[in-house]
């Protein structure tokens, strides 16, 4: 009757309150008694992450990183606890562990830290006394023993990286959809599940927005080959498995749609354009560990030019304030900032071998009437940034015109 090891991830949502974190539990412990060993990793009750955030804000708008970290890291350690405390109510033995004490080692990038290694003694000896072992999510421990997390949704890593180490049978991440879809289901209702997603699509599908998983997780699933399950909390029914190959019927050029509200578009007007110039800009951006998204620089007209790049809302006034520096050092005459925009974009490995994709998009946005302010390719996806109040209308009209609606 023994069987192998299953990570299962419960979200925010599969965890928002007393009765959603029982049902939480007896679906563990079903699996726990059908003879599987678990460990289970936990992200914070509901909008937790959010309210923490929020609460910092109040009291500093620049709140420090390392204490960032010891805030958001309290709201998995409480969802661990409860989940550890419902398992038992339901007779079975857990036992509750924050990402440190399990030894989830990480770099000292606060907010955004990366597992460097992993020490699974404790969960092993856990597990071998037939305990369901629960992890709360999103965070580890610096080796000078500082609380780090791990980028948002990063509960979704915590899973995948003890998938990989514990050499898991499964993984499992549960959510408020029962899957991938082809678009944000909230926002398009005729969105279809997708059985089977490759790692780089889902990952471009991630990076693009598709909140659905964190893609870090994806690209740590994808370097050691790990087979993720994305389903439902709330019913039993199979999800969309993320794996390395997927064998389609019929070949599908557009796999999904993704919109990202969560970007910033920054733009430095008259730049001197001159060698080295967009080294300095963002040789400063990477110092500060600022991700940047799209960079679009304008031809020059009488040696000058506008450069324009995105970042993570998140980032804007740290942004803003380095961006600005940087601008009187090359003498730049203004930087403008715009949040009122979004990223809309289309993804699919078919689009490698199909001409005419990126003509379909504008054509479509063109007719009607969404303009489109930046425009940026890879091999398997092309994005627009358009007006923030175009852009549900976006994903709809790029969701039919692609063919995907149910
Ligand atoms: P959790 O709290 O379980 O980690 P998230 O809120 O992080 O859940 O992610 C799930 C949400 O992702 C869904 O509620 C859905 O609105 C959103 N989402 C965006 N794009 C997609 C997509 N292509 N497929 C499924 N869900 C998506
Ligand atoms: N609670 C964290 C967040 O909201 C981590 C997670 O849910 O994965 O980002
Ligand atoms: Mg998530």
């Amino acid at each position: 009757m023994h069987k192998g090891l299953i990570v299962q991830k419960f979200g925010g949502t599969s965890v928002a309150d007393i009765q959603r974190i029982q049902k939480a539990a007896a679906r563990v412990v079903s699996y726990k008694r059908k003879g599987y060993s678990l460990v289970v990793v936990v992200s914070a009750l509901g909008d937790t992450t959010d309210e923490l955030t929020a609460l910092a804000g109040k009291i500093n708008s620049m709140p420090a990183e390392r204490e960032m970290d010891m805030l958001l890291s309290t709201g998995e350690q409480i969802s661990a606890a409860l989940l550890a405390m419902g398992i038992q109510k339901f007779g079975a033995k857990a036992i509750s562990f924050t990402g440190g004490q399990v030894g989830i080692i990480t770099d000292t990038s606060h907010t955004r830290a990366r597992i460097i290694k992993i020490n699974t003694d404790k969960i092993k000896e856990e597990l071998n006394q037939g305990k369901i072992v629960i992890v709360a999510g999103f965070q580890g421990i610096t080796l000078n023993q500082d609380i780090t997390t791990l980028g948002r949704g990063g509960s979704d890593l915590t899973a995948v990286a003890l998938a990989k180490v514990l050499d898991a049978e499964a993984c499992e991440i549960y959510t408020d959809v029962e899957g991938v879809y082809t678009a944000d289901p909230r926002i398009e209702p005729q969105a279809r599940k997708i059985e089977y997603i490759t790692y780089d699509e889902m990952l471009e599908m991630a990076s693009a927005g598709a909140q659905v998983m964190q893609s870090r997780s994806i690209e740590v699933a994808k370097k050691f080959n790990i087979p993720i399950h994305v389903r439902s909390g709330f019913n039993y029914k199979t999800g969309t498995i993320i794996t390395r190959e997927v064998k389609r019927m019929e070949e599908v050029v557009v796999s999904g749609i993704t919109l990202n509200r969560n970007e910033t578009k920054i733009t430095i007007c008259n730049v001197p354009d001159r060698p080295g110039v967009a080294a300095k800009i963002f040789k400063r951006l990477a110092a500060a560990g600022i991700n940047v998204d799209m960079i679009v620089q304008n031809v020059s007209h009488l040696r000058q030019t506008d450069i324009s790049f995105t970042v993570k809302k998140a980032d804007t006034l740290k942004v803003s304030r380095l961006i600005r520096g940087v601008a009187k050092d090359i003498k730049a005459s203004d930087v403008l900032q715009d949040e009122d925009i979004s990223r809309v974009s289309i993804i699919g490995v078919g689009m490698k071998s199909h001409p005419g994709v990126a003509a379909t998009m504008f054509a479509a946005l063109a007719e009607n009437k969404i303009n489109i302010e930046m425009i940026s390719t890879s091999d398997i996806s092309i994005y627009c940034i358009i007006k923030k109040r175009c852009a549900e209308k976006a994903v709809r009209v790029l969701h039919k015109r692609f063919g995907l609606a149910k």
